[in-house]
């Protein structure tokens, strides 16, 4: 029994090593993300029936994929950690019933929502208001310099703006290309027989990971904030979507869409809100990730190996998963 055990979590670990290997270290996806996350929830279910059996490299435990020795590494201060999910309404709700307990708070929490864009992570690093680093997540501890290539990216400040500049600000976000910049991408490679892209974060990975700038500068990327990682020298609001629009007034772009709401069930509508207009947004999305507001509730929450406890990133159902699967096959 145990040895059958053992090898299925075996079996499902190399096969996610594989997938990750694929997706984040050559930007080349082979199964649609909800095969992915199927497999990783056999293996997380499998690793919660039988505790023994759970290690600290397993998949499950690990954030993204290896940063490429073809760029000079950087070591995150602070960890860039990945998101755990709620697939359906009973999920999400055991999240709030889970949080509020560990915090024994009766009362509505108050949480900020966000689209959940579908690109890659990044740290910027501004020193004195001046951008001087950036980075990939990589393996969420050491991630990959790409700091000239995003500062092609148009809507990134070079300088922030406004009053109160923190001598340090490290920032975080993500990079993507929307959904009319990808499709004028893959004609123009069409039309020039070269490779075209899965989908938009296939591309806006493979645009940002370039080792020669000018053909970064040549791709449609675009950047919303929507996190800080290290701060010095500045007074922070007290709540993350206070912090955001912080970030703003220090020229920093964020996502219209993101709003605070309170309670469960308001965080349930807004996902609802979202899915319904998810074909109208000009950018492709996942899902929407639901965050604690209050930073003392987030820091009493803390975290677990590669997550947030005040986060959840709360997944559409995979609608499109076929057509995901022909055009990664059309790729490859
Ligand atoms: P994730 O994508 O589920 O969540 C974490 C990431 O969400 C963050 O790192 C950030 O980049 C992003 N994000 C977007 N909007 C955000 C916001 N408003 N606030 C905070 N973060 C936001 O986790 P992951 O670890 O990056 O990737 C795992 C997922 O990637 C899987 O669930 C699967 O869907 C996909 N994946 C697919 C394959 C494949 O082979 N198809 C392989 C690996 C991973």
């Amino acid at each position: 029994m145990s040895e059958t055990i053992s090898k299925q979590i075996n079996e499902l670990r190399q096969q996610l090593e594989s997938y990750n290997y694929q997706y984040y270290v050559l930007d080349q996806p082979t199964v649609p993300d909800a095969e992915y996350d199927r497999v990783m929830r056999a293996l997380i279910e499998l690793e919660t029936q039988h505790p023994d059996y759970l290690t600290p490299d397993s998949p499950s435990q690990k954030v993204g994929g290896a940063a490429l020795s073809k760029f000079e590494q950087v070591t995150h201060q602070v960890p860039m950690l990945s998101l755990d999910n709620a697939f359906d309404e009973a999920e999400f709700n055991a999240f709030n019933r889970r949080i509020k307990e560990r915090l024994l708070h009766n009362d509505e929490l108050d949480f900020c929502c966000e689209p959940k864009l579908d690109g890659l992570a990044v740290s910027i690093l501004y020193r004195d208001g001046v951008l001087v680093q950036a980075a990939t997540r990589g393996d969420g501890q050491v991630g990959e310099n790409i700091t000239e290539n995003v500062k092609t990216i148009r809507n990134i400040p070079l300088r922030l703006r406004g009053d109160n500049i923190p001598a340090e600000l490290e920032v975080r976000g993500e990079v993507f290309m929307d959904k009319a910049g990808f499709a004028r991408l893959n004609e123009t490679a069409a039309k020039r027989d070269e490779k075209t892209f899965a989908n938009p974060r296939n591309a806006a990975a493979g645009s940002l990971r370039q080792l020669d700038p000018k053909i970064t500068a040549k791709r449609p990327l675009m950047f919303y904030a929507y996190s800080m990682g290290v701060v010095q020298g500045a007074e922070l609001a007290d709540t993350h979507y206070a912090q955001l629009q912080q970030l703003k007034d220090w020229g920093l772009p964020m996502c219209p869409q993101t709003k605070r709401v309170t309670g469960a069930s308001a965080a349930y509508q807004y996902y609802e809100a979202i899915m319904a207009e998810r074909d109208a947004l000009l950018y492709e999305i996942d899902g929407v990730v639901i965050k604690v507001d209050n930073k003392p509730f987030q820091e009493q929450l803390g975290f677990v190996a590669r997550a947030p406890r005040w986060a959840i990133a709360f997944k559409f159902p995979a609608q499109e998963e076929l057509t995901q699967l022909l055009d990664v096959e059309f790729q490859v």
